[in-house]
């Protein structure tokens, strides 16, 4: 379908300034339909404590599947994101698959994608071969916000949230901007990118994790709308 878009989320090398944040391609620059206001609704903060099933990860698709010991992984680091976002997932029907690699179209070193035509998020064992396990949960989560973002919150299209980050983008030093182009413009693409990127790592706080520290000295308004957004 032509209003089809994946996410990516692609390898970096941790080890220069300029991959800070992890670069992304975009596959398909349509970004779709306007959005779709489903009737869902977060559950209140009283609910965090019902024992809900827990999520289940997909193991496999046309590439094959993945080691019992990936899949696993996964599914510990979806399971462990708060009953709220897991509670949007449930809802808004998101499918999380665990693959070798992935059965739409990729660029090289892509970690992670999101069909937003089937709402699939896949995660790459290839990809992560070798790879932190911090790197799995920041592709996992930076994933599920694209599919949040795009399916239902259209949070990256708030004022609010884009205020936070005009004042971070702003603060950039020259060489900075350049080397995060792809979160720079003020098109909905790049807005997606910053929103998922934040949400991701305000996921990984949320679950013990901690947020790089370049990220959060150049991101902090965007991240202090993140902790306030995601408590
Ligand atoms: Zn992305």
């Amino acid at each position: 379908m032509s209003e089809a878009r994946s996410e990516v989320r692609k390898a970096t090398d941790a080890s220069t300034e300029s991959n800070v944040v992890p670069r992304e391609v975009w596959m398909n620059e349509a970004w779709g339909p306007p959005p779709r206001s489903r009737d869902v609704a977060v559950e209140s903060k009283s609910d965090t404590t019902q024992e809900l099933p827990a999520i289940k990860i997909e193991n496999g698709n046309k590439t094959g599947k993945v080691s019992d010991e990936f899949k696993e992984k996964t599914e510990k680091i979806i399971n462990a994101l708060p009953e709220d976002v897991k509670q949007l997932l449930r809802k808004l029907d998101i499918k999380i698959v665990a693959a070798p690699g992935f059965d739409v179209p990729a660029p090289p070193g892509a970690l992670g994608v999101l069909d937003d035509r089937t709402n699939t998020v896949t995660i790459s064992e290839r990809a992560h071969q070798g790879k932190p396990e911090e790197v799995l949960s920041a592709t996992a989560y930076h994933e599920v916000g694209h599919a949040l973002d795009g399916v239902f919150l259209r949070e990256s299209n708030d004022a609010k949230f884009q205020k936070a980050l005009e004042a971070d983008r702003k603060a950039l030093s020259l060489a900075m901007k350049r080397s995060l182009v792809d979160y720079m413009s003020k098109d909905e693409d790049a807005y997606a990118e910053s929103f998922a990127e934040s949400f991701a790592y305000r996921q990984v706080e949320r679950t013990g994790g901690k947020i790089p520290d370049q990220f959060l000295k150049l991101f902090q308004h965007t991240i202090t709308y993140m902790r306030k957004k995601y408590p």
